[in-house]
């Protein structure tokens, strides 16, 4: 994961201080809330390991958040090239982390994502990246699942599209609300993948299937 340059000497000496943490544009309105928070929850905003905590976290949320900054067509665009290729071609285990829209708290898991072509393939490497614009967002499960969906349709125009999503929640597992090892599981259809049985069967059982280890 490469760091964003910063912009002055000062935000330099923080980068090494911080190391691993992206993000050079002003945090400073969203660090203050931070603090106000630590004192909400009863800490000492001022207390020794917490003085630099408003500001990691204000670029930690940035970089969860980048999705919002992100289009589809700048991370797929040039990566689209003409191929007669018919067959279902498809990703599976896509590391993907979010957070979920109603408690801010992380979900994470993995995505499947499937298409058949119609003249077009996308360079594999992009379906990640594509994953990644959506899920830097706030997001619920369903949603996200959909969105990657759609915007691989949109930017192929493929025979069908077919995503499934397998996530854990935080807010359910850290509040007690789910039993610790429920995991979500979400699915979305396009075209063939939606009205023909035998496209969708296999596209479910590889996503599903147990692979290696
Ligand atoms: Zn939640």
């Amino acid at each position: 994961m490469g760091r964003i340059r910063a912009r002055n000497s000062l935000d330099d000496k923080r980068m090494d201080i911080d190391e691993g943490i992206e993000g050079a544009a002003d945090v400073g309105p969203y660090a203050a809330l931070v603090q106000e928070q630590l004192a909400l929850v009863g800490e000492d905003p001022a207390r020794e390991g917490l003085i630099r905590t408003p500001e990691r976290v204000a670029k930690a949320m940035q970089f969860l958040t980048r999705g919002y900054h992100e289009r589809v067509e700048d991370v797929v665009g040039q990566a689209i090239f003409r191929e007669e290729h018919r067959n279902m071609v498809m990703v599976r285990d896509i590391e993907l982390y979010s957070l979920c829209e109603h408690h801010m708290l992380p979900f994470f898991g993995k995505a499947h994502v499937a298409y058949i072509p119609d003249g077009r393939i996308v360079g594999l490497s992009k379906l990640p990246r594509l994953v990644d614009v959506f899920a830097r967002r706030l997001q619920v499960q369903e949603r996200l699942t959909e969105q990657v969906a759609e915007a691989l349709d949109e930017v192929l125009a493929p025979l069908g599209v077919g995503v499934v999503i397998e996530a854990y929640h935080l807010c359910m597992m850290m509040r007690g609300v789910e039993k610790q090892n429920s995991r979500t599981i979400t699915s979305a259809l396009r075209g063939v993948f939606r009205d023909d049985a035998r496209t969708r069967e296999e596209f479910l059982s590889l996503a599903h299937a147990k692979l290696g280890a």
